[in-house]
């Protein structure tokens, strides 16, 4: 592979920001640079990943999936951790990193309220005052959410008036930082942002492709067919591609959220529907119109209705390197019902479309009896009234 400039994947990334941000990423980048190969942080890091978050995560064999499916179909159980998402593993990174750098104080955006969730829980444990901005119309959906982080000791704001979502606490995140640079660290939730988040983030979660690569060979002697993630901003997707790129013969499937169609608004589909542009301060795909106007999106779920995209994901798409597929609500929730049922395991609506991925896979594929590993993000516990109200409507 070329040479790459420093925060780029190729011709996407990079820091488009204003010059208030400028000297926090700098700073940032520097100790990330000092910290990542800092021996006593790499120590205490993985300490709090086995102790507290509950690391290495199973690799479980799902049988009775693979017999239907007629192919040997391994779950890593990111769903198994603590708080119920793969988001620990990044929020535990930097909250620690911020720690390091003598912050006083970190912030976060949340969309559903998953990684605030989970930016309070490593706040609290680390005893850094935590303030989460919330879009107002996602505080009223979600607002279970909202008590929970505060029960955590966090503050949370609700922005962008009455219709607030992502966008609105993402962009007030960002303001709140250019004014207390200083003393406060931003936790960004997924591998999107200017550099260095895309590749700290992906760092935080390349543990879970790490551990199962290492798990497959143990148990099965052999490098999987394909893995299959879903993607939202992209980063549990990141986090199980990144140990297997260099391992040509095993495909990257990421699965997108296709909605309720492919027209504007339906979906989130960015990468096999959108074009490149720049979006909160990175070059990457986005879903746009031709004015160059971000579209509004849709998902059955939260945590994939991003307009967005990691710019390693866009990529690796362009490299040809992984590929990805758009799966329908209608798709997604047929998929969660089937894993709860055939294995006992209740996946988030979000993992949901990763499973529907694989199966689509597993019987298009001339490969007999493929060995696949299918990442599992989430537990779906926070999904299930919205399936028993979406299966009543249907
Ligand atoms: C937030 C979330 C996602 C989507 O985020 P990525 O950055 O694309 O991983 C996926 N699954 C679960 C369970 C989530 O909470």
């Amino acid at each position: 592979m070329a040479k790459q400039r420093k925060g780029y994947f190729g011709r996407f990334g990079g820091q488009f920001v204003s010059e208030l941000i400028m000297p926090a990423l700098e700073e940032l980048e520097a100790a990330y640079a000092y910290y990542s190969q800092d021996k006593t942080f790499r120590i205490e890091l993985k300490q709090l990943m086995q102790q507290y978050a509950g690391r290495p995560t199973l690799l479980y064999k799902a049988e009775n999936l693979s017999k239907e499916w007629k192919a040997r179909v391994y779950l890593k159980r990111e769903d198994l951790l603590h708080t119920g998402s793969h988001k620990i593993n990044n929020c535990l990174g930097q909250a620690l990193l911020a720690k390091k750098m003598g912050k006083k104080r970190v912030i976060a955006e949340t969309g559903a309220g998953q990684h605030g969730v989970a930016t309070a829980t490593a706040a609290a444990l680390m005893k850094l005052p935590c303030k989460v901005y919330m879009g107002n119309e996602d505080l009223r959906r979600q607002a279970l959410n909202g008590f929970r982080m505060q029960l955590l000791g966090a503050e949370v704001e609700g922005v962008g008036g009455e219709m607030g979502t992502l966008r609105d606490a993402v962009n007030e995140a960002m303001r709140d930082w250019s004014r207390t640079v200083g003393e406060t660290h931003y936790i960004i939730g997924s591998v999107i942002g200017p550099h260095p988040f895309p590749t700290m983030v992906r760092d935080f979660q390349s543990v879970i492709g790490q551990e199962a690569r290492q798990q497959i060979i143990k148990k099965e002697k052999s490098l999987p067919e394909a893995v299959f993630a879903c993607v939202g901003g992209g980063s549990n997707a990141m986090g199980l591609f990144h140990a297997f790129i260099k391992d040509k013969q095993v495909r990257l499937i990421g699965a997108e959220a296709g909605g309720r169609s492919l027209n504007p608004g339906d979906h989130s589909a960015t990468l096999s529907s959108g074009r490149p542009g720049i979006l909160q301060g990175t070059l990457t795909y986005l879903l746009q119109d031709k004015e160059g106007i971000v579209n509004p999106v849709h998902s059955i779920s939260a945590g994939l209705d991003y307009p967005g995209v990691g710019p390693e994901h866009a990529y690796l798409l362009e490299q040809k390197r992984a590929e990805y597929v758009n799966i329908s609500d209608a798709d997604a929730l047929a998929a969660f019902q089937e894993l709860s049922r055939s294995e006992g395991i209740i996946p988030a609506l979000e993992s949901s479309h990763a499973v529907a991925a694989a199966k689509r896979w597993v019987q298009s594929t001339k490969v007999k009896n493929p060995l696949i590993i299918i990442n599992i993000s989430g537990r779906g516990d926070k999904d299930v009234a919205e399936v028993q109200r979406l299966l009543r409507n249907s």
